[in-house]
């Protein structure tokens, strides 16, 4: 089966660095199953450094509409323009601070897949919805606006976030994120969208990569903070190649 990690830069990095990472991830880790995410400003310099490897560049971000007057957006097809192939949509950050509807982050994935972009879209629940039992619904709530728009044969990824496992250094149990990747595998295949990975993201790092991997239906992993060391992201990578 197939598996794919990406690396969520975020704000983080300047463009020396950046470069640097990219250079460590293409030696690291190459391979198509594997992108990284820089901050937009930096995706140029990035692609020149993956440029002799098959490592992919993805854009933190996206508009929903098309060329025109959204002040500080990047539309799909200046993502594809700079050599992008992927895209987060619905990051919850973003979701939190830019108030971004699941609604929108459909309209966002959608432009992404007409743009032929990789979405990967990002859901997951707060520790109140947890503590409360009501995670499964907060998740499909985000997840299904965004299933509405996709057809079969369409490529795209979910990414499963717990919010409070995001950079806080707590993991959800690879049992507990396990039991909500099913839920979400049970939804793509209702809609003939079984092809599609669901990865886990929530402070992985190497120490705890190989137990998600595990899991029957984790297929990869969205790393922020571990991403930022090639060793660290590398050997992520590694334990997920391990399940193929
Ligand atoms: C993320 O930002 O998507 C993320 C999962 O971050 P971290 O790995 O640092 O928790």
């Amino acid at each position: 089966m197939s598996t794919f990690v990406a690396g969520n830069w975020k704000t983080h990095l300047l463009n020396d660095s950046a470069v640097a990472l990219a250079s460590d991830v293409a030696e690291l880790c190459n391979g198509t199953d594997v992108a990284v995410f820089p901050p937009a400003v930096y995706a140029q310099s990035v692609r020149q450094a993956l440029a002799n490897s098959q490592v992919g560049l993805g854009l933190q971000d996206l508009s929903d509409l098309g060329p025109g007057a959204t002040t500080g957006d990047i539309c799909a097809d200046q993502a594809r323009d700079i050599g992008c192939q992927y895209v987060l949509v619905g990051h919850s950050e973003r979701r939190i601070r830019q108030q971004e509807s699941s609604d929108w982050v459909a309209a966002k994935a959608k432009a992404a897949v007409d743009a032929k972009l990789v979405p990967l879209v990002c859901v997951g629940e707060t520790l109140q919805e947890r503590e409360s039992g009501r995670h499964v619904d907060a998740v499909m709530q985000q997840l299904l606006p965004a299933l509405q728009v996709m057809q079969s044969g369409d490529r795209f990824m979910v990414a499963y976030e717990p919010v409070w496992a995001i950079g806080t250094g707590k993991t959800a149990s690879a049992e507990d994120a396990q039991a909500m990747h099913a839920q979400i595998r049970l939804q793509l295949a209702e809609r003939g969208l079984e092809q599609t990975l669901v990865l886990y993201g929530g402070s992985v790092k190497a120490a705890n990569a190989s137990e998600l991997a595990e899991q029957p239906d984790i297929d990869g992993a969205l790393v922020g903070g571990a991403a930022l060391n090639g060793q660290e992201f590398a050997a992520i990578v590694a334990a997920f190649r391990e399940k193929k």
